[in-house]
């Protein structure tokens, strides 16, 4: 490259050609010689070409991917969902790799304080979600202020998210996944035909791509699958923000606790089965329920309706729950008795319940449950939730309608809005996610698409693995 030219007109050359930068061949990184030192610093300067302005419009340079690992599956995501996914498909023997963008395992049922698990139980009280989440619970039990009320239907367990931070850690890590924490998905990778064959990732190391035969898009908000082209319903739902408080006794509910809405739509209770009117005060002073740790309390919170798609909202709703809840405190250490109560944490991350919905193969809907619809693709069974029954969740709720090589998992999966708000409670999520991982690594070992996974073959793998499927 001629020596004569400026950066700003050899960016602008590769922009207009659509041609494809080499990294560092504009500017080659400082000749500042590294000082072996340790601890001492040396001056660099990044090969990488940054976007630019060019006629008003801000403009990215095509690149190159350094790619950071080849991998048969790929799980985006790691919740309760992506979790379940990873672990059941790596124990089936193939190379698995999980990219999570906060410093933790957990998704929501960490980060975001969700420490209520229901559904578990169906009507008659009897447990019918095992499998993986069933072998999580049994690690929090042996951990001292790991859980409470195990198998005492139809009272919810509820775990400490710490304990559950370590049991994940400690799994993944002994599991032989392949795992990227600080790593947010940003992009798919598709291939001529539109089928997915990876996920772009940007963390600390920069913007880096991850090969892989089957994707699973356990992100909670279908990042990944939307990026793939693959269709979606969005929508808009209550966003809350989880906290916990301490040096408190009392608590709001001694049965269900931390129930969501114990009027739910699909039981033909009062409600519309659209989003209710949570505001950012409605703690109103309350006390919330009990948890592992003694004298603290979880604090669910309904909130506002909200866009989680949309930044400035999410912005909006982060700030003025931190401050609503320092309020609610302030508020519950007026009644006597409650004086030394005090906020321990509010969840690291917002309590975001639905965003995208996909278009699946089939879409859960809520007349399918009322109804009671049984499946012959059937992976797993959501608990009664509120006043509505246990219910089937079929694979093809799993599995895009058109895209290829990417399957969903957890509360991105393809239901109705109604439907949605059961299947995103952490027990289906880990359901969902165990069948999504299993599917995946057949996937692998049968060479063929999500869609022609043998369902017989994906029954006995969950069987194998301990799931209930009725
Ligand atoms: C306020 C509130 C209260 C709730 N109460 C209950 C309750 O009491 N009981 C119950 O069972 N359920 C409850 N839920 C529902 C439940 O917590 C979640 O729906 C469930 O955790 C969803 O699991 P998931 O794995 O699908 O998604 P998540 O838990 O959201 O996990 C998704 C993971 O993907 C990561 N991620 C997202 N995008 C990307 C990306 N682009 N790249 C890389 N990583 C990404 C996230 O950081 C996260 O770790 C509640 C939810 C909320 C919001």
């Amino acid at each position: 490259m001629s020596k004569d030219l400026t950066r700003r007109e050899l960016m602008l050359r590769s922009i207009t050609a659509g041609g494809l930068f080499a990294a560092g061949s504009l500017m080659p990184v400082s000749s500042a010689l590294a000082n072996q030192a340790a601890g001492q610093s040396t001056t660099q300067t990044d090969a990488h070409v940054p976007a630019t302005i060019v006629d008003g419009k801000v403009v990215q340079p095509r690149r190159e991917l350094p790619v950071l690992q080849k991998t048969s599956i790929l799980v985006v995501g790691g919740g309760p969902a992506g979790t379940a996914a990873a672990l059941s498909a790596k124990r089936l023997g193939v190379d698995v790799t999980l990219v999570e963008r906060y410093g933790y395992l957990g998704g929501l049922a960490t980060g975001g304080l969700v420490l209520g698990i229901f559904p578990l139980y169906d009507r008659d009280k009897k447990q019918v979600i095992y499998g993986i989440g069933e072998e999580l619970m049994k690690k929090l039990d042996v951990l001292k202020f790991g859980i409470i009320d195990r198998n005492k239907a139809p009272v919810y367990p509820t775990i400490d998210a710490e304990a559950f931070k370590y049991v994940l850690a400690d799994m993944v890590l002994d599991s032989g996944i392949n795992a990227y924490l600080d790593c947010w998905g940003v992009d798919a990778i598709v291939d001529a035909k539109g089928a997915v064959r990876g996920a772009v990732f940007e963390s600390k190391s920069g913007r880096k791509a991850i090969l892989a035969d089957i994707v699973i898009d356990a992100s909670g908000d279908g990042d990944i699958y939307a990026a793939a082209g693959a269709a979606f319903e969005k929508v808009k739902t209550n966003i809350g923000l989880i906290s916990r408080i301490g040096n408190i006794d009392e608590v709001d509910m001694a049965v269900g606790r931390g129930s969501e809405d114990p009027e739910h739509p699909v039981t033909g209770q009062p409600g519309t089965g659209r989003p209710s009117k949570g505001r950012v005060n409605d703690l109103n002073g309350h006390a919330g329920n009990s948890t592992p740790a003694p004298h603290v309390n979880w604090l669910n919170m309904k909130g506002p309706v909200g866009d989680a798609l949309d930044v400035a909202d999410l912005t909006a709703m982060e700030l003025k729950h931190r401050r609503g809840t320092w309020g609610n405190v302030e508020k519950l250490r007026q009644k006597p008795g409650n004086e030394q109560v005090y906020l321990a944490e509010t969840a690291p991350q917002l309590g975001v319940r639905l965003s995208r919905l996909l278009d699946g193969v089939k879409k859960l809907t809520v007349q399918d449950i009322r109804g009671g619809a049984k499946y012959k693709d059937v992976i797993g069974y959501s608990g009664a939730y509120a006043n509505a029954p246990e219910f089937q969740i079929p694979y093809g709720s799993l599995v895009p309608s058109k895209v290829e090589n990417v399957l969903a998992a957890g509360r991105c999966i393809s239901t109705d809005f109604q439907v949605g708000d059961i299947t995103r409670l952490i027990p289906v999520c880990w359901v969902t996610g165990q069948a999504a991982g299993l599917a995946a690594a057949l996937c692998i070992q049968d060479r063929c698409k999500p869609r022609n996974v043998s369902v017989t073959k994906l029954q006995n793998l969950l069987h194998q693995q301990g799931a209930y499927l009725g």
